[in-house]
C-alpha cells in the first residue's frame, strides 16, 4: 500500500470512527433527553445521529474530501448548540464543551493540505468556540433551554471522557499517516544525491506512426518501497517544493538526451517533451533556470518541448504567455497536457503562446464507444485547426482507437499501442528495429505494417 492510500485509509477510518461515535453517543443522550422531556436537546441529538448515518455512508462510499467537510461543520454545530443548555450550576461544571476537542483535533489534522479557509480558520473557530464555552464567556440562554439536571453529574463525567479518549484516538489514527508521509518526504529530499531518480521515454508518433519524439517520464527508484508512482510523489514534491531541484533535475537529462541525439544524423530530428509542474513554472527563476540548463547541455531549443497543464494558465495570463514567450523566442515549443480535464476553452487558449494540445486520455480511451467523448474529441480538432495548435492524443491503445483517430483529423499520437514508457535503450531499439534500410526516412514507424494499411491515404 502507497502512502497515499495509507493517508486516505486512516481518514477512512476516521470518519468512520466520528460516525458510529456520533450515532452512539447521540443516540444515547437523545433518549435520554426524550425521556426527560428536552425539546430542544432531542432535536440537536437527532440531528447528530443524522449527520453519522451521512458520515459513514459517505465514508465507506469512498467520498472522503466531502465527508470530512461534513463531519467538521455538522459536529462543529451540533455540539456547540448542545453547550448552550449546558449551564453550569453551583456544583455542576460544564463539560458539553470538550466534545470539541476531538472535533478540532480530526479538522486540523485531516484539512493540513486544504485551503485557508478549511486549513486554519475552521480549526480555529473551533478552538474559539472551545475557549468560550470553557472559559464560560457565552451568555446564558433562555431559561427553557437549560439542560433538566437529571443525570448532568454522570453527564460531565461522560463528557470528559468522550472527549478526551476521542482526541487521542483521531490523535492515534492520523499520526501513522503523517509519519509514513514524513518519511517519504525525507526519502525525496536525499533521492536527487542518491542518485534514484532516472527518465523513461514513451514516443510520440506522427500520423503515419513514425516515431517522431518521446516523452520523458520520471522514475523514482526507491532502495527500499521500489518503483514509486510519479503520482504519488509529484504532489508532494510540489508541496514540499521540492518539485525545483527535481524538475531541474529532469530538464538537465531530457537536455543532455536531446545534445546527444544531435550528434546522430537519425536521431537529431527527434524532440523530447519534459513535463514541468505547476509550482516549478511559477518560481520567479524559472524562464532563467530553463535558459542555462539548455545552454549548458548544448541541446537544440527546437527539440525541446514544454508540457504544462490547464491548471497552471489560471491565473495571471499576462505574465505567464510573457513568461511562455521569451522561452518560445529561443525555439522551445509549448504543449498543454490532459487537454479536456481542466476549466479552460479552447478560445481562451488562443491568449497563450501554445504550439501543441495533449487530448487526454479519457476521451481517447472512451472515443468509439462513447458519442460524447467523439463529438468532444470531433470539435477539439476542429476548433485546433482554426486556432493553429497542432493535436496530440494521448493514451492510444489499441490500432483501432488509432485509426479512428486519423479519420478525424488528428495528426500526433502517444500511447501503449507505439510503445509503453520504457529505458532509452528500448526507445532507440525501437528506432532501430523499424529504420528503413534505404535511409530515405530520417525517423522510423514505430507501427509500419498494420497501421499503414490501415490508414487512409492522405
Ligand atoms: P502525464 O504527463 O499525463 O503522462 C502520461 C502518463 O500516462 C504516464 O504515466 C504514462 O505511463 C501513462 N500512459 C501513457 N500511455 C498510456 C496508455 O496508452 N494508457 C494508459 N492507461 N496510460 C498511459 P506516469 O509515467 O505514471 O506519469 C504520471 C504523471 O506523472 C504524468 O502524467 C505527469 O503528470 C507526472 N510526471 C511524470 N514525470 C514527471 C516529471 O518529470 N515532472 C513532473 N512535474 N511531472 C511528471
Ligand atoms: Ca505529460
Ligand atoms: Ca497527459
Amino acid at each position: 500500500m502507497n502512502a497515499l492510500d495509507l493517508y486516505n485509509s486512516r481518514i477512512k477510518n476516521l470518519i468512520l470512527f466520528g460516525g458510529f461515535i456520533t450515532i452512539l453517543v447521540s443516540g444515547v443522550w437523545g433518549s435520554h433527553y426524550l425521556v426527560t422531556g428536552s425539546p430542544f436537546l432531542f432535536t440537536i441529538n437527532s440531528l447528530s445521529i443524522i449527520a453519522g448515518i451521512a458520515l459513514v455512508v459517505l465514508a465507506l462510499r469512498g467520498r472522503l474530501r466531502t465527508a470530512a467537510i461534513i463531519m467538521a461543520h455538522a459536529l462543529t454545530v451540533t455540539v456547540a448548540a448542545s453547550c448552550l443548555p449546558d449551564v453550569p450550576t453551583a456544583d455542576i461544571q460544564r463539560s458539553v464543551h470538550m466534545n470539541l476537542l476531538p472535533v478540532g483535533a480530526a479538522s486540523f489534522l485531516v484539512f493540513h493540505r486544504e485551503g485557508f479557509y478549511l486549513r486554519a480558520a475552521l480549526p480555529g473557530a473551533i478552538v474559539l468556540i472551545f475557549l468560550a464555552f470553557a472559559l464560560n464567556l457565552v451568555p446564558l440562554p433562555w431559561p427553557g433551554l437549560t439542560a433538566p439536571p437529571t443525570g448532568r453529574a454522570a453527564g460531565v463525567w461522560i463528557n470528559y471522557v468522550t472527549g478526551t479518549v476521542g482526541a487521542s484516538v483521531v490523535i492515534a489514527i492520523m499520526q501513522t499517516s503523517m509519519s509514513a508521509r514524513r518519511t517519504l518526504e525525507n526519502d525525496l529530499r536525499q533521492a536527487i544525491a542518491r542518485g534514484q531518480f532516472y527518465l523513461h521515454y514513451q514516443p510520440q508518433v506522427d500520423a503515419s506512426g513514425r516515431i517522431t519524439g518521446a516523452e520523458a517520464l520520471l522514475r523514482w527508484q526507491h532502495p527500499a518501497r521500489g518503483n514509486i508512482s510519479p503520482l504519488e510523489f509529484i504532489p508532494l514534491a510540489e508541496e514540499t517544493g521540492l518539485i525545483v531541484p527535481i524538475g531541474n533535475w529532469v530538464l538537465r537529462e531530457a537536455c543532455a538526451q536531446l545534445a546527444a541525439w544531435a550528434k546522430a544524423p537519425e536521431t537529431e530530428p527527434l524532440s523530447l517533451a519534459v513535463n514541468v509542474s505547476a509550482s516549478q513554472f511559477r518560481q520567479p527563476d524559472f524562464v532563467q533556470q530553463v535558459k542555462s540548463i539548455l545552454s549548458l547541455s548544448g541541446a537544440r531549443p527546437s527539440r525541446l518541448k514544454l508540457e504544462l497543464t490547464e491548471s497552471v494558465l489560471a491565473d495571471d495570463v499576462e505574465d505567464i504567455a510573457a513568461r511562455m514567450q521569451s522561452l518560445k523566442d529561443l525555439g522551445i515549443r509549448w504543449s498543454l497536457d490532459d487537454f479536456g480535464t481542466g476549466y479552460s476553452s479552447l478560445a481562451s487558449l488562443k491568449q497563450f503562446p501554445l504550439d501543441q494540445i495533449k487530448i487526454d486520455r479519457s476521451f481517447v480511451q472512451d472515443f468509439l464507444t462513447d458519442r460524447h467523448s467523439k463529438a468532444i474529441i470531433d470539435t477539439i480538432i476542429q476548433l485546433s485547426r482554426d486556432l493553429g495548435f497542432s493535436l496530440l492524443a494521448e493514451g492510444v491503445e489499441t490500432e483501432a482507437q488509432f485509426v479512428a483517430l486519423n479519420a478525424a483529423g488528428c495528426v500526433a499520437y502517444q500511447g501503449y499501442f507505439f510503445g509503453r514508457p520504457g529505458e532509452i535503450g528500448a526507445l532507440e531499439s525501437l528506432l532501430e528495429s523499424f529504420r528503413p534500410a534505404a535511409a530515405e526516412k530520417p525517423v522510423s514507424r514505430a507501427r509500419p505494417v498494420s497501421v499503414q494499411t490501415a490508414l487512409p491515404s492522405p
